[in-house]
């Protein structure tokens, strides 16, 4: 979203097209996949708190719903774009795919910043956004759920706009919201974990054990904090955490040689995962600049903040010390980087693999919300543990088989699933 030359569309094409000459897809299917089959883009009214009526643009995307009901978060973000939306719901269909949950791709956004937003106005845009598709989103055929800068509070305001609607009530229609009120336990630390059970699988694969190991991570916020406490539960040490600064529109990263302490640090963030740097400071925390969080002597890194982070440019300045990459972001690495990543043999886990953790706990609480019955925790967290392991070692096998990238060989299998169901249902 930062770099405006940078199209995040392209790039999901980009990949989709190598990946379909690989599985020698029809034509049919490759003009089937490669867009879209709706979008719904539309204004949102909303009375502001002095008074003044301001307009925002809302976006859905269903890309691909062949598979099941398109499943996808909703960003609120000042850079939002129509193509970053298409691009993250095609990821979700490979996602979905790549861990075998009966699900699509959708996607859906609002341009707008919610730091300069009160509550009531962030409330009369969640309820402006279900009023313009609330005809088509639904259980049975599109269901939404938080991501960047939106959280179990909009969620429900948005279900309860969808209930207010269709009459009745339908917890189904939303994944994300509080517990208690339709929510899954595990929801919150589910994309993290997920994260971490695809490393653990990846470390044992490659004979290294987590416990000497050492990440970095960029970004803070749910997925970061819960893969970084994780790894950390596990026996590995983050030496590296990086946030973005809202005042001073840059990003920092903040470096303790001996370990971050994931709690301490979570006592001086803000609800946008942006870590106080002169806190941080006195906390013993070196305040680097942005990019450092990448050239750290690590095993591993995480980038688990945003897309297009990982480039053409920059990629060399990663150490060579570096064994692993877990995409813990949608995204983050360029095709430009790639193949750098590659020839170097830095084992990656995949995007749309290693944070399907998300997902895969957002389908069960779909599950449990159509039966109106909750599980435990623990047996949230072992479904999920599950279901990571078994996607990572069908990709993990499929790699090591046919010698292929992790990104090609999870591509290969999602792509491979969702057009076989285009296919069986007659469409192409
Ligand atoms: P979040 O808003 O909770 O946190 C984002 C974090 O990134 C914050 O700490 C922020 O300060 C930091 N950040 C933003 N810009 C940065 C920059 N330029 N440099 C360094 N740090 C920066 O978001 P999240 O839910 O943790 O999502 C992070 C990524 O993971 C996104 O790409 C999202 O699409 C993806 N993802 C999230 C989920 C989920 O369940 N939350 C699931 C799958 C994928």
């Amino acid at each position: 979203m930062a770099d405006k030359s940078f199209s995040a569309f392209q790039m999901a094409q980009t990949q989709f097209d190598q990946v379909a000459e690989k599985l020698n897809l029809d034509q049919p299917t490759r003009e089937l996949l490669r867009m879209p089959m709706r979008e719904y883009h539309f204004s949102i009214p909303v009375r502001m708190d002095d008074g003044s009526i301001r307009i925002f643009r809302g976006f859905r995307v269903q890309h691909n719903d062949a598979r099941g009901p398109c499943k996808g978060g909703i960003r609120f973000h000042p850079q939002e774009t129509i193509d970053t939306v298409r691009a993250l719901s095609m990821w979700m269909t490979w996602k979905c795919a790549v861990v075998d949950i009966p699900l699509g791709g959708g996607k859906g956004g609002v341009i707008c910043d919610p730091h300069d937003l009160s509550q009531r106005e962030q409330e009369a845009i969640c309820r402006g956004w279900v009023r313009q598709v609330a005809r088509n989103v639904g259980p049975l055929s599109d269901v939404p759920a938080p991501d960047v800068m939106t959280n179990a509070q909009h969620m429900l305001w948005m279900l309860d706009e969808f209930e207010t609607i269709h009459g009745g009530r339908f917890p189904g229609f939303i994944t994300g919201k509080p517990v208690g009120m339709g929510g899954s336990l595990g929801r919150t630390e589910a994309t993290g974990f997920g994260v971490i059970f695809t490393l653990r699988e990846a470390l044992r694969e490659l004979g290294i054990k987590l416990e000497n190991t050492v990440a970095s991570v960029q970004g803070f916020g749910n997925v970061a904090l819960y893969a970084a406490r994780l790894y950390q539960q596990l026996g590995g040490k983050v030496i590296c955490v990086a946030s973005w600064d809202q005042t001073d529109q840059a990003a920092y990263s903040f470096r303790k040689a001996s370990g971050v302490d994931v709690d301490a640090l979570l006592g001086i963030t803000d609800r946008f995962g942006g870590i106080d740097k002169n806190k941080a400071r006195s906390l013993g925390y070196e305040v680097l600049p942005g990019e450092a969080w990448m050239v750290q002597d690590v095993d591993i890194l995480i980038p688990a903040a945003l897309e297009n982070q990982i480039t053409g440019e920059n990629v060399g300045n990663i150490h060579s010390r570096v064994r692993v990459i877990v995409e813990g972001a949608n995204g983050p690495t360029a095709p430009g980087a790639d193949s750098v990543i590659r020839e170097r043999g830095i084992y990656i886990i995949p995007d749309f693999l290693a944070n399907a953790g998300g997902v895969t706990c957002s389908y069960f609480e779909q599950v449990q919300s159509n039966m109106n019955y909750y599980w435990e925790k623990d047996e949230v967290l072992s479904k999920l543990d599950t279901k990571m392991t078994s996607a990572f070692q069908a990709v993990h096998n499929l790699a090591k088989k046919n010698k292929l990238y992790m990104r090609d060989a999870a591509y290969i299998i999602s792509i491979g699933r969702v057009a076989q169901a285009c296919k069986d249902r007659g469409w192409v």
